[in-house]
């Protein structure tokens, strides 16, 4: 019998539809009211099912909307805009790399020691607000996304000269390993998962994928200015 699977849905559907809005709260005696008759049931199932067809359309609409509206406001602000928002004033043509992040306090810089690490402080620090978007530095490859240890969640960037850049204690990520990402593409934000007092991007640059170098020069070298 198929009729009590498809009970639930209407009901699943109606409540849906009263949860937008769109039927006044009254409405949602209906079903019961309806199904009760034999004859109206499939009739009523029917509509139902239409309009919960017709709600995932709109839903699926709002979400490309709201994509759409994202990629429209990077459209008007500009390319050039977005990298300086990021830290790069240049000629757009010429860019190499961003900064990370778009706002920040720098903190613990690289090479320290102290009770926090195990051995040197093998990252430059970036305080900043929880939830804060982070952007790919430069275009490149998502190689690894996963919780790590005292990192927290850590996504792994690496760029086409072998560059691996890190970004550790993320509250969540966008982003896949594999996934190809382009200069300025966000790819999670700021948390504090991990080996970590507060919110902060913990970066690391590790060349050819070995010992990490001091991000501050690495970024300088790209002609940024943290
Ligand atoms: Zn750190």
């Amino acid at each position: 019998m198929p009729a009590v699977p498809r009970l639930g849905l209407v009901v699943a559907a109606l409540a849906a539809i009263v949860g937008t809005g769109l039927v006044a709260p009254a409405a949602q005696a209906a079903p019961e009211a309806v199904v009760r008759e034999d004859s109206g049931e499939a009739e009523a199932v029917a509509q139902a099912v239409a309009l919960a067809e017709q709600l995932a359309e709109r839903q699926h609409s709002l979400a490309t909307l709201n994509q759409a509206a994202d990629a429209r406001d990077r459209a008007l602000i500009g390319y050039r805009a977005v990298l300086a928002r990021y830290g790069y004033d240049g000629d757009p043509d010429a860019v190499r790399a961003v900064l990370p992040l778009a706002s920040y306090d720098l903190s613990a810089g690289f090479g320290l020691t102290g009770p926090l690490w195990e051995a040197e402080h093998g990252g430059q620090d970036f305080s900043a607000y929880a939830g804060e978007p982070l952007v790919a530095v430069a275009d490149g490859t998502v190689t690894e996304v996963a919780y790590a240890g005292p990192y927290g969640l850590r996504t792994i960037l690496t760029l086409p000269d072998g560059t691996e850049v890190w970004y550790c204690h993320q509250t969540d990520t966008s982003v896949v390993a594999g996934q190809q990402v382009g200069i300025t593409d966000v790819i999670g934000s700021v948390g504090s998962t991990g080996n970590s007092t507060g919110p902060h991007l913990h970066l690391e640059v590790r060349p050819a994928a070995g010992s990490p170098v001091d991000p501050m020069d690495w970024l300088q070298a790209q002609g940024l200015d943290p």
